[in-house]
């Protein structure tokens, strides 16, 4: 959408295919239905954000940065706000106000709109691109083609990989897709127990598991996660799963859950001493209820290795430590990632080699345009992906419009 505007805004005649009956299938529902549209930083920072080939981005966000992403909105009459971590969205927290916004601007463009219009083929002649064919095989000759087909993730939205078919046929390269920002499985014996339990203000990390045995840390997050009946999920697993992703593939990975990372150890091994004096007389089973949640409990104590019926006075200081340690580092073994449609975003896709960072312009065909998603490019969250797809979609659309 934003490279239909752009192209018809610097003149061009132009017409966008959207397979479904309506645009934005997927926009409309990210930031859970909220949509977190950009962040709020300078384009080194949003660099920094896209570890995977965010360097290919520079000239993209000196064009258009997250300042014009802003202006872009707003200046159409719709009100953005800030939160934490600088994520930008609407208002309204509505994503539906963004579609709306587009659809806006690309009948103010003279934007043609297909809908239920699905891209089967480019067809390309002696090195140019000549046309686009439909999935009736109806071949639509044009001077400049944006493959802006999505990612491969959320099939259900409409983006179901088809670019990638498109780009391989014609001679460029696909990188490796696997999926980024994605909920983990686990291999433990306490997920149906855990399952559903959401929490908040705990600390992260993940650790790469060396040949040698040595652990190394590949990220840490602070915020809120949830367990489910595979595994692992919400905003903070998210996040790293982006490392977790890459580094399953050299190894084995382990999250160390902190459920109070408040507290030192001291101040926690104070706090368990203060909560067995007070429950002196129960069982273990029965003496932490104001400290952690229900669910938890049986498995911290299994894990622990104390037996769930041994009384509070009776604990040693030796199973007081382990108790602590666990509480501090509960480890959870991830055994792989949920699978690419089940993921936010989409790593690996239309190599960058092959394209110019200038205007996002096939290297190999010329006449033909890559954008968003599609684009070996993918970024943590924090609206760096939206911000990524808007950028390069004005850069491909001024470059298709020349
Ligand atoms: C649940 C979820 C939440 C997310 N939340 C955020 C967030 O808050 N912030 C953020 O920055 N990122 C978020 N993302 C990631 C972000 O949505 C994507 O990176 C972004 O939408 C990519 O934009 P795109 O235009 O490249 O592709 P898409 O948004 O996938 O759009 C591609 C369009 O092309 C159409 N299409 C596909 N094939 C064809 C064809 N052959 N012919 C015609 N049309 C076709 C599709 O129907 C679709 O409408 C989220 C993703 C998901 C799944």
């Amino acid at each position: 959408m934003k490279a239909a505007i752009a192209a018809a805004e610097a003149g061009a005649k132009v017409s966008l295919w959207e397979r479904n009956s309506s645009l934005g299938k997927k926009l409309a529902i990210t930031g859970k239905g909220r949509c977190n549209i950009t962040n709020d930083c300078s384009s080194r920072e949003l660099i920094g954000n896209i570890p995977n080939n965010g360097l290919f981005l520079h000239s993209a966000f000196s064009r258009f940065d997250s300042a014009d992403t802003i202006d872009f909105f707003t200046s159409q009459g719709l009100e953005l706000k800030t939160e934490r971590g600088r994520r930008v969205f609407p208002v309204s927290d509505n994503a539906g106000d963004i579609v709306s916004a587009f659809e806006k601007r690309l009948k103010q463009a003279g934007v043609s709109v297909f809908y239920n219009k699905r891209a089967q083929k480019l067809s390309v002649r002696d090195g140019v691109v000549y046309g686009v064919y439909d999935d009736k095989w109806h071949l639509e000759k044009a001077d400049a083609v944006i493959v802006a087909t999505g990612g491969k993730s959320y099939p259900g939205t409409g983006s179901t990989g088809d670019g990638y078919i498109f780009a391989e046929q014609i001679g460029h390269t696909v990188t490796a897709l696997y999926p980024s920002l994605v909920p983990l499985c686990a291999s433990e014996d306490w997920l149906d127990e855990l399952c559903g339990l959401s929490l908040k203000n705990v600390e992260v990390e993940a650790f790469l598991t060396e040949t040698d045995g040595s652990e190394k840390l590949l990220a840490k997050e602070f915020g809120e996660m949830l367990f489910t009946h595979f595994g692992v999920s919400g905003p903070i697993i998210l996040s790293l799963s982006y490392k977790v992703c890459r580094a399953l593939i050299l190894g084995s990975v382990v999250l160390k859950i902190n459920f109070k990372p408040a507290l030192t150890y001291e101040q926690l091994d104070q706090r368990l001493l203060r909560d067995f004096n007070k429950f002196s007389r129960k069982y273990i089973a029965n003496s932490l209820d104001e400290l952690l949640p229900k669910s938890l409990i049986p498995v911290i104590i299994r894990k622990s290795g104390i037996a769930t019926d041994k009384p509070v006075n009776q604990i040693t200081k030796d199973e007081r430590a382990k108790l602590v340690a666990l509480l501090m580092s509960f480890p959870v073994h991830i055994s792989h990632p949920r699978p690419l449609k089940e993921a936010i975003v989409t790593a690996g896709g239309v190599s960058i080699k092959e394209l110019s960072p200038k205007d996002m312009s096939s290297k190999l065909v010329r006449g033909l345009f890559f954008a968003g998603e599609i684009i070996d490019v993918d970024g943590y969250t924090g609206g760096y992906n939206l911000q990524a797809a808007l950028s390069t979609g004005y850069i491909a659309g001024i470059g298709a419009a020349k």
